[in-house]
């Protein structure tokens, strides 16, 4: 199998600042949270957060780090060459679309797979039982997330065949909660009941090796009795709470800021219409910024006339539909605004009139999506 170094497009003067120091002293929190022993798995998929998949791992392999979870096996290959200490939990399930090739790499390279049925093991074991290899898998258990865990008793029946399979060993047992960012734990709670009556049914504390894990970054900073062996942590570790919280435990800051220059300034009327649609008419004569970003790059188009920016420390509106690839903000109030300034377009700030929270607010979506949104041309620029 050949694996192609794609030539990727990125595009220099759309920069999101990646902050080193902030995604380590987040990760650092978190674990304060853990006992010392406790395994940080650090949540990398979509293109981290879309902070950059290369650009956190190369941040965070040097850190007290165990885990990386990523959601396909491509990302797995994709980071292989950069880590050497830590291991990489593929999150979806290893399934007959796998070619023996990936299957091969694999249990050749200690990645760890979830595997979810008894057709799927005897699939990787057709494919394994030539070699000498032996595949690290998770078994995910259903106790109410309703989307890819086994019902506890076809999950006991899998780990009983995998403990007679040669070329495949139990190496973790998990669940997933759906409920931990809400006010009200207590269906978090059933779940972790459901979990743990699994755990002790099955005796599997008692064996070695096997890392029991089901806290994702709400249940890490919320449920201390969710932490079992290991914790999952995606959005905290890029300084954002699930959703907002009131009183927090910790710190996070947020890890991205997405700047991009003025590239002309003109003025306009009062009384005329701006950009798409007409949807801004100028209620006075008005200095106008166009920036070149838009909805091809992450910035939702639904942001238009709703969103701020932030030109030094002075908010700026955006007005008119956003475009494809540019849009406008009114500088009016910002009389020295020059071609070239750069604008903060999503603030490393949790409670900027630009951060996450503000924008997911505006979309009706979670702050999850926001810095997901940050397309891949945009330069990722570590500091
Ligand atoms: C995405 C994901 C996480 C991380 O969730 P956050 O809320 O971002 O911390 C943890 N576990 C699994 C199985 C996931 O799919």
């Amino acid at each position: 199998m050949r694996f192609y170094r794609s030539q990727r497009l990125i595009r220099q003067d759309l920069q999101a600042h990646i902050y080193s120091q902030s995604l380590l002293d987040n990760v650092r929190n978190l674990k304060s949270l853990c006992n010392p022993e406790t395994k940080f798995c650090a949540v990398i998929k979509a293109n981290a957060y879309g902070h950059g998949i290369s650009e956190t791992v190369n941040i965070l392999k040097k850190a007290d780090v165990d885990f990386f979870a990523v959601a396909s096996i491509y990302e797995a290959i994709h980071i292989l060459d950069l880590i050497k200490k830590q291991s990489i939990l593929i999150l979806e399930p290893i399934n007959s679309t796998y070619s023996p090739d990936q299957v091969m790499i694999c249990a050749k390279k200690g990645l760890h797979c979830v595997l979810s049925s008894l057709e799927d093991l005897n699939f990787i074991s057709k494919i394994l039982v030539t070699s000498k290899h032996v595949l690290k898998v998770h078994v995910n258990i259903e106790s109410g997330m309703g989307r890819n865990g086994l019902d506890p008793e076809i999950a006991s029946e899998l780990i009983a065949k995998i403990d007679q399979s040669p070329n495949v060993t139990l190496a973790g047992v998990y669940t997933h909660l759906s409920t931990a960012d809400e006010e009200d734990l207590s269906y978090a709670y059933e779940q972790l009941e459901k979990f743990n009556d699994f755990l002790k049914d099955n005796t599997i504390a008692s064996r070695e090796n096997v890392i029991i894990h089901a806290a994702n970054s709400a249940a890490t900073i919320k449920i201390p009795q969710s932490h079992f062996d290991m914790v999952r942590c995606g959005i905290a570790m890029y300084g954002y709470y699930s959703r907002p919280m009131s009183n927090p435990p910790l710190d996070l800051q947020p890890v991205m800021k997405l700047q991009t220059p003025i590239v002309k300034i003109k003025k306009i009327a009062a009384g005329l219409p701006v950009s798409y649609g007409r949807s801004f008419i100028t209620e006075r004569d008005t200095t106008v910024a166009i920036i070149p970003i838009g909805y091809a790059d992450g910035y939702w188009r639904s942001f238009s006339n709703r969103a701020k920016m932030k030109i030094g420390e002075k908010v700026v509106p955006v007005i008119g539909r956003v475009c494809m690839d540019q849009l406008l903000i009114d500088v009016t109030d910002v009389p020295d605004a020059s071609v070239g300034q750069m604008v903060t377009v999503i603030d490393n700030d949790q409670k900027s009139p630009c951060g996450a929270y503000a924008l997911a607010e505006l979309a009706g979506t979670i702050c999850y999506e926001i810095p997901i949104c940050v397309q891949a041309h945009v330069n990722r620029i570590v500091h």
